[in-house]
C-alpha cells in the first residue's frame, strides 16, 4: 500500500516536472532526477517572475513620467493601473470628480469595443481644458482591458488663441498705415496744386516710416523670442546703457529732454549685449516719448540685493493704474490716439519683457498719472571681475 502511494507521489512529481519544464514525458521514477528537474524549473520560474516584476516597475516609472494621466482597467472594468497624474482624480471632488466619472464612462464604453474621447472645461481655479480618450486593449480577438488617457490641453489652447490674436493684431496694425498710404496716393494722383502735393507726399512718408517701424519691431520681437537661450557673454551694463543713450540722444535733443546717466556701480551680467541694448533703448525711447519737453530722464545702473538693475526714471505723463498690468502685452497702448502721435508700435515693452525673460530676469514698473514712471530691468548678477575677460569691442552695434 505504502509502496503504491510512494509510486503515485513520484508519478505526480514527475508529471509536475514535465508540466513545468514542458517535456512530453510524464513518467520518470528516478526520484533524484525528478527533484533536479523540479529544482531547475522552479529556479527558471522564479527568474521569470523577478524579470516580470522589474518590467512592471520600469513601465510604472515610465508611465509616471509622461505628462498625461493614464488609467488601465482589466476586462471586468477593475482599475489595475493608474499613473501619478491620474491618481489625483481618484476619490476627488468638484471638477476632478467629473474627470473621474467621464473616464469611467469612457473605459466602460471601450470595454464594449468603442474608442471615444471627451473635451472637458473645468472652471477651476485654475481653469483647465482637458481631453479624455479611451480605447480597448485587444489581444488577438479578445478584449483584455481598456486604457484611458487624460491630456491637459490648456496651455496649447492658450498659445493657439494668442497666435490667432497676434495675427489679427498684426493685420490690423499693418492695415491702418497701408490704408492711409493708399488713400493719400489716390488723392495725390488727382491733385495739381504743388503745395498740396508736397503735403500729401510728406504724410505718405510719415505713414511709410510708421509701417517700417512696425515691421522692424516685429522682426526684433520674433528674433528675440526665437533666442530662448541668448548668447552668454559678460556685458557691463553701463556700456550697454551708454550705447542705448547714444542711439537716443538725437530724439532727446529734438524733444529738448535731458538724459542723465547715474552709475552707482559698474556691474556686469551674462547675456546678449544686442538684446540688452535693445531693451534699454526701448525703455529710454518711451521715457523720452512720454515726457514733456524740458524734463529730465534719468537712467540708474546699480547693484541690488536681488541682482543688478537698470532703472529708467521719467517725470512724464505716467500710466493709469488700470493699464499697468497690460502694457507689456504686444500692441497694447494706453491711449491709441496718443501712441499714434508718438509713432508708437505697441511692441517696445513686449520686447523688453522678452529680453528680461531670456536673461532670467524681469521688468517691473511703478507709475503715477501726471507724475511719471520708473521702469526697472532686474537681471541676475554676472561673474565678478568679468570685465577682465571682455573682448576688445564687447558691444556690437545693435540694429
Ligand atoms: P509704444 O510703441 O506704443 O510706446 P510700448 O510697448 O513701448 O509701445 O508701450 C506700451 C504703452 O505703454 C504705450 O503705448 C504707452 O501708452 C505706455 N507707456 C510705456 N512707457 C511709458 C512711459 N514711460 N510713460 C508713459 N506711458 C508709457
Amino acid at each position: 500500500m505504502a509502496k503504491l502511494k510512494r509510486r503515485s507521489t513520484a508519478h505526480h512529481l514527475a508529471e509536475l516536472a514535465a508540466r513545468l519544464d514542458g517535456s512530453p514525458e510524464g513518467h520518470d521514477d528516478n526520484a533524484m532526477r525528478v527533484m533536479n528537474r523540479l529544482e531547475t524549473a522552479v529556479e527558471r520560474l522564479a527568474g521569470q517572475s523577478a524579470a516580470a516584476g522589474r518590467e512592471r516597475e520600469r513601465l510604472c516609472v515610465a508611465a509616471n513620467h509622461i505628462s498625461e494621466g493614464v488609467v488601465i482597467c482589466d476586462e471586468l472594468g477593475e482599475v489595475v493601473f493608474r499613473n501619478t497624474l491620474a491618481e489625483a482624480y481618484a476619490g476627488a471632488r468638484h471638477g476632478d470628480a467629473l474627470v473621474e466619472r467621464t473616464m469611467a464612462e469612457l473605459l466602460a464604453a471601450a470595454l464594449e469595443g468603442s474608442t471615444g474621447s471627451e473635451h472637458l472645461d473645468l472652471w477651476g481655479p485654475p481653469r483647465r481644458a482637458l481631453v479624455l480618450s479611451a480605447l480597448p486593449l485587444q489581444d488577438r480577438h479578445r478584449t483584455v482591458g481598456a486604457v484611458a488617457v487624460v491630456e491637459d490641453v490648456s496651455e496649447r489652447l492658450r498659445l493657439e488663441a494668442m497666435r490667432r490674436d497676434f495675427v489679427a493684431n498684426i493685420s490690423h496694425e499693418l492695415k491702418t498705415p497701408v490704408g492711409a498710404i493708399g488713400l493719400l496716393a489716390e488723392t495725390l494722383a488727382a491733385e495739381d496744386d504743388a503745395d498740396v502735393t508736397r503735403r500729401l507726399a510728406g504724410r505718405m512718408q510719415v505713414e511709410a516710416e510708421r509701417l517700417g517701424r512696425i515691421i522692424e519691431d516685429l522682426l526684433d520681437l520674433s528674433r528675440i523670442e526665437a533666442e530662448e537661450g541668448p548668447v552668454r557673454e559678460p556685458v557691463p551694463l553701463h556700456l550697454a546703457v551708454g550705447q542705448a543713450v547714444d542711439r537716443l540722444q538725437g530724439l532727446a535733443d529734438l524733444r529738448r529732454i535731458h538724459l542723465e546717466v547715474v552709475v552707482d556701480q559698474e556691474v556686469s551680467v551674462l547675456g546678449d549685449s544686442r538684446q540688452l541694448v535693445s531693451a534699454v533703448h526701448n525703455l529710454l525711447e518711451n521715457a523720452v516719448k512720454y515726457s514733456d519737453s524740458g524734463s529730465t530722464v534719468r537712467v540708474e545702473v546699480g547693484d541690488r540685493k536681488d541682482g543688478v538693475a537698470v532703472a529708467v526714471v521719467d517725470h512724464g505723463i505716467g500710466i493709469p493704474e488700470r493699464d499697468l498690468g497690460r502694457i507689456f502685452e504686444r500692441f497694447y497702448r494706453v491711449d491709441r490716439a496718443r501712441a499714434r502721435d508718438t509713432g508708437g508700435t505697441g511692441l517696445g515693452l513686449a520686447i523688453v519683457r522678452h529680453v528680461a525673460h531670456n536673461h532670467g530676469g524681469q521688468v517691473s514698473v511703478t507709475s503715477k498719472e501726471g507724475e511719471g514712471s520708473t521702469f526697472t530691468l532686474l537681471l541676475p548678477r554676472g561673474p565678478t571681475g568679468s570685465r577682465t575677460f571682455l573682448p576688445a569691442n564687447p558691444l556690437p552695434a545693435a540694429t
